[in-house]
């Protein structure tokens, strides 16, 4: 991306109507030629000034590396959530550490309060059960409570106290933290916990799913500062690394699954579940660790040891962006260990009895785990939980995710647990902002859970008729996936589609033109390289130039930026001469190499792939010369790499 000056693409532009020029059919004039020809040039990507400054600071570079500057935040959390499912509210306390490892002394400190998209009169994307949002019954910071303002323009007269601002908090502290200061706040709050068909939580009287439930920092980034938008329900989520310590108070009876590893079984597990589970984690078998019948206080879970017929389960998270807990009376538990190639990994899965398709989810999560840890880096962290209910599709959450119930085919309830346990890699732990790139996360997602489906099942995920990636190709339901996700139409596919189905099959079309081996070695090195930090596009962009040794701006242009198709199509096939020649028509705007694989009569293939240059020069077409022999076939892209929306013409026959 860096590599190619801007004054490069001037002298291409100025060429090129020559050029067509010179193409012209006879007969026709000069300008009718030129409008002929005229064809979109993709033009270099230039990062936004924030990022230049960035790499000025040193805390970004162009080669996709993090600079020797580069620093994040980080917190600490300590948080009890106590759920009362006789009036279905989460009470929470705990404290916030903000640990401030940048170089600015910040006396401003921004919080999400997610939970307020439930609020009456918020700006939503999304239908939502009013619940009345979070109640922050309290603030404090070293010990004294701070005073609650009621709009900013008040705290910034008062110059200190917090103020709630639709789903966010704002704290302006007595006193600034100065770079490599922590500052500790402690809180209590309380909300309702909105009803099933809401999104990515809630409950539906059997299951309780908590996320975005405790005010949680906003991420000061090097790029950007603060950054606290609002959650406005499409838009997803920027999210910083912490430490957590979490216990969660449930009536006795109820299995309890969360982000973070169970720090006192022997507190709150029957003895049968305790030994079932140490079982599971030394085999690779599925163990059921709570069954049907062991349901209930006593024989899965202990008896009460709090007065009022409920246990604290403890759990701790080191390094996550985000805890979460699912919790029911009504789960069977199965468990199973994956093998991470750096240890191994429990597995759990909480369900309904008779949950279509569950009883071989942790079968699907083991796979998942295990593919991801090969195809990407060894999975961290020391338990993967999938848990049933509330929602239609599914949601990640550090170790856990909730994915929705009746299921019906092994594909699906595997498609969205590979998909929900990919997101382990990113974005929690390449930590993405979602809000502004989806397709960071949701495209290499789409384009894991491809290779895992495809891997798992025998087939292949990429063939069109497999893609829903080519229902929507070039219609006017395509938007371009660099665009804030809270700002594509609500009610139609445009998000869903340029964040997930587009950019996943771009990646693939990436790797048909770098090959596998440069594809998936720049992959794992943006992972790597990028592993509890915030990667913006162009860093994603620039790890893949600095691995493959290529210009690609072309290619990260015309993927992400636009909605151009491609459409390659055999001209024609002239096997008159001592070699055959193939003239390939770029019938659409979008820009790739030509594939093409001849085959001759001796059964003898030929494949090539040629360069984008013709393309970059404002031609419309190429002829590629083949080895002299008979031939007897051609096909364009016959692997299906790139998005051709057109393969009606990418035969010949002899
Ligand atoms: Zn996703």
């Amino acid at each position: 991306m860096h590599r190619l000056v801007p004054f490069v693409f001037v002298l291409l532009l100025l060429v090129a109507p020559a050029q067509a020029q010179q193409a012209a059919p006879s007969g026709s004039t000069s300008d009718e030629a030129a409008v002929e020809t005229r064809r979109p040039i993709p033009y270099p990507i230039q990062p936004r000034p924030s990022f230049q400054r960035a790499v000025e600071k040193g805390t970004r570079t162009t080669d996709g590396t993090p600079g020797e500057n580069y620093w994040t935040n980080y917190a600490r959390y300590d948080l009890n959530a106590e759920i009362t499912p006789s009036d279905s509210m989460l009470h929470g306390s705990g404290t916030i550490t903000f640990i401030n490892r940048s170089p600015d002394s910040l006396r401003t400190l921004a919080l999400h309060l997610r939970q307020n998209v439930h609020a009456q009169g918020m700006e939503r994307t999304r239908r939502a059960e009013i619940t009345g949002g979070m109640t922050v019954e309290n603030l404090a910071f070293d010990g004294q409570d701070m005073v609650e303002l009621t709009s900013r323009a008040d705290l910034r007269r008062e110059g200190m106290g917090y103020v709630t601002d639709a789903t966010r908090m704002r704290v302006i502290l007595p006193q600034s933290v100065a770079p490599g200061d922590s500052v500790t706040l402690s809180t209590e709050w309380s909300f309702r916990v909105p009803g099933e068909d809401n999104f990515r939580m809630g409950q539906d009287g059997e299951v309780y799913y908590l996320a975005y439930w405790y005010p949680h920092l906003a991420v000061y980034d090097d790029v950007d500062g603060w950054v606290a938008e609002l959650y406005q329900g499409d838009g997803e989520f920027y999210m910083g690394y912490a430490d957590y310590e979490l216990s969660v108070t449930v009536p006795e009876g109820w299995i309890v699954g969360a982000t973070g590893k169970l720090q006192n079984p022997e507190e709150v597990l029957a003895e049968q579940t305790q030994s079932r589970l140490e079982q599971a984690a030394n085999t690779s078998d599925i163990v059921n660790v709570v069954t049907e019948e062991d349901r209930g206080a006593g024989t899965a879970t202990a008896n009460a040891t709090n007065e009022d017929g409920t246990l604290t389960w403890t759990f701790q998270a080191d390094q996550v962006r985000d805890v979460a807990f699912g919790t029911s009376a009504k789960y069977v538990w199965d468990a199973t260990s994956a093998e991470t190639n750096e240890g191994s990994s429990m597995i759990h899965s909480m369900y309904r009895p008779g949950t279509s398709q569950w009883d071989r989810s942790a079968e699907f999560s083991q796979f998942s785990i295990e593919h991801l840890s090969d195809m990407l880096m060894p999975y961290p962290y020391p338990h993967m939980t999938a848990v049933e209910g509330i929602i239609g599709g599914g949601m990640e959450f550090p170790m856990i995710t909730l994915i929705g119930g009746n299921r019906n085919s092994p594909e699906s309830l595997f498609g969205v647990t590979y998909h929900e346990i990919s997101h382990m890699w990113v974005p929690m732990i390449v930590g993405t902002n979602e809000k502004r790139h989806a397709w960071l996360d949701e495209g290499t997602t789409t384009f894991n859970e491809n290779e895992g489906a495809s891997e798992f099942f025998g087939t292949d995920n990429w063939v069109p008729s497999e893609n829903w990636f080519y229902r929507f190709a070039g219609s006017a339901q395509e938007a371009p996936s660099m665009r804030h996700a809270d700002l594509y139409p609500s009610d139609g596919p445009q998000r869903v589609y340029a964040s997930y189905a587009k950019p996943g099959t771009m990646l693939h079309a990436l790797r048909g033109v770098l090959g596998d081996e440069t594809f998936f070695e720049a992959y794992r090195e943006y992972v790597d390289r990028w592993a509890y930090k915030h990667p913006t596009p162009y860093d994603f962009f620039n790890t893949f130039e600095d691995v493959s040794g290529q210009e690609l701006d072309w290619f990260w242009r015309g993927a992400f930026y636009e909605k151009w198709s491609l459409d390659h199509a055999i001209e024609s096939v002239d096997t008159s001469g001592d070699q055959p020649t193939v003239t390939v028509e770029d019938r659409d705007n979008l820009v790739m190499p030509v594939i093409l694989k001849a085959t001759y009569a001796d059964g003898e293939t030929v494949t090539r792939k040629t360069d984008v240059t013709p393309w970059m020069n404002g031609e419309r077409s190429v002829t590629i010369t083949l080895p002299a022999g008979d031939l007897e076939k051609v096909e364009l892209d016959p692997e299906a790499y790139l998005p051709d929306v057109d393969r009606t013409n990418n035969d010949w026959t002899k």
